[in-house]
């Protein structure tokens, strides 16, 4: 019988052990041994709990308390020490042998290698207080959708608490908005152990509607039936009324663009036609007056009706650019008659701020396929600007190709000797309005729109325009258009 004992004892998957008052292992059967990392009962008779097995030390003083409560049998999570120095977890239960005095004889126990449990419980407890304290609200139904778990933030959102949903289905938040094809589409792929991903609007407990962003996911067992249906949902109610207030307000902005545009594109054009009567009729008395005083202002009158309608040619041709998809009209150009036209153009402006003038065409070929106008507009307000922003020295425009990686490139240089160009005003002069001299005391007249449009008939052109300068000793202006 006492063989038949030991047997039982030997292969019990539970290890076994009895120990003294001291701490000292009496006896410990194979699986005490196994769980603890020793070869065999005989290595682990030799150890004591208090030095070789707890892995504290306050362990002990938490068993005299038990002892001391006079309790004979308790149970406890305990870490050990294995041979090697690992912790493990132990669930040990001990009985507390005594005499027929109640003196303590010995401790018998009995253990188990809990340490993949406690693993697995901490990591419930992290996923469960995950999802708890999720910010998004979930739900977990059972396979015919009927609630079984809701979090807090599903309170939060829809008003409705655990325990008013609980068995109820979730259709309880349907707001009647999305259509029946909606819902079949829905189930369709859940059922067909896919996740369902969308937006819907629902309804809170207090009927107030709103919209939420769903993630639905079948959980499958091990043979591949749906045990439950999980959603995730987030309330994106906020970030849509957002993004609806954002594209009203880009279609508003953009609204008032146009009406901008076709106003300032009209009021040039009507303040436009008027000047050209009085520019005519300004430079007929010029011409028959012979008193010089007289004389001197109908110039004037023609020099102000000049400047005004260039700066309303200025805004008519940035309104067309913003407004309408403007196309380049290409033809083959005379490069040399271009440039002598501007000269002509340029040169009394020259002449009357003592500036010398001078152009250059170094050129193989005159012609080149492109827009004429566009070309006239870019050089006629970089060389105005040259004359402008220059007090004395000179304005030089040089004509010449350029091959580069086989491609050759008409290249017009317009440079001057004049103020020049702060470093970080460079970019920002490209720019509609934007001038050098805005937020100082403004010596130039002007209204930051020649270098907007000649920039921008560069691009519809395929050419490239940019700029050199140093602030103090003059600017170049390169324009570069490719001959092909
Ligand atoms: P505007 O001349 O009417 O101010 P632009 O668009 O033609 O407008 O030029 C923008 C700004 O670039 C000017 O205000 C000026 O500060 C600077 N700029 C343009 N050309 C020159 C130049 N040749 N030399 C110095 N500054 C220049």
């Amino acid at each position: 019988s006492e063989l038949k004992y030991k047997n039982i004892i030997d292969y019990s998957p539970i290890g076994i052990y009895q120990s003294g008052l001291n701490g000292e292992v009496i006896f410990a059967n194979n699986r005490f041994a196994k769980i603890l990392g020793y070869d065999s009962p005989d290595e682990v008779i030799k150890l004591n709990f208090m030095k070789d097995i707890y892995a504290n030390p306050g362990i002990r003083d938490m068993l005299i308390d038990q002892i001391k409560n006079g309790n004979t049998r308790y149970e406890l999570e305990l870490h050990w020490k294995k041979k090697n120095g690992k912790k493990i977890w132990v669930r040990n239960t001990i009985r507390v042998n005594r005499d027929a005095d109640g003196n303590i004889l010995n401790f018998e126990g009995f253990i188990q290698d809990i340490s993949l449990w406690k693993k697995y419980e901490t990591e419930l407890i992290k996923l469960s207080k995950a999802v708890e304290q999720s910010s998004a609200a979930i739900i977990i139904t059972d396979p015919n959708g009927n609630i079984e778990y809701v979090n807090k933030s599903f309170t939060t959102i829809t008003g409705y608490s655990f325990e008013e949903v609980r068995n109820k289905n979730p259709r309880i938040l349907k707001s009647g908005k999305q259509n029946d094809a909606f819902y079949k589409n829905l189930w369709e792929t859940i059922l067909s152990r896919k996740d369902w991903k969308g937006e819907l609007q629902n309804r809170r407990k207090n009927g107030e509607l709103y919209w939420e962003s769903s993630i639905i996911t079948p959980i499958t067992n091990e043979k591949g039936e749906i045990i439950n249906f999980v959603a995730i949902k987030e309330d994106i109610s906020e970030k849509k009324k957002m993004i609806k207030d954002l594209i009203e307000a880009k279609e508003k902005a953009e609204e008032m663009n146009r009406i901008k545009t076709v106003f300032f594109a009209n009021m040039s054009h009507e303040l436009r036609t008027p000047f050209v009567g009085i520019m005519g009729y300004a430079e007929l008395l010029s011409e028959i007056l012979t008193d010089p005083e007289a004389k001197e202002m109908a110039d004037g009158i023609l020099n102000t009706s000049i400047r005004l309608t260039d700066t309303l040619t200025k805004i008519l041709d940035i309104t067309q650019l913003e407004y309408k998809k403007i196309e380049a009209n290409r033809a083959l150009v005379n490069i040399k008659r271009v440039v002598e036209e501007i000269y002509a153009r340029y040169i009394k402006a020259a002449e009357r701020k003592n500036i010398s003038f001078s152009r250059s065409i170094n050129l193989d070929n005159n012609f080149i396929y492109t827009d004429e106008n566009f070309l006239f507009g870019i050089l006629s307000n970089l060389v105005s600007n040259a004359i402008k922003y220059t007090k004395e020295g000179s304005v030089k425009i040089e004509t010449y190709k350029e091959v580069d990686n086989s491609k050759s490139k008409l290249i017009i240089r317009v440079s001057d000797t004049g103020i020049g160009i702060e470093e970080e005003k460079k970019e920002l002069i490209w720019e509609e309005f934007r001038q050098g001299s805005e937020g100082t005391t403004r010596n130039y007249q002007g209204c930051g729109l020649g270098l907007s449009i000649a920039k921008k008939y560069t691009e519809i052109i395929g050419g490239k325009i940019y700029l050199e300068s140093k602030y103090g000793s003059g600017s170049t202006f390169i324009l570069e258009i490719p001959f092909d």
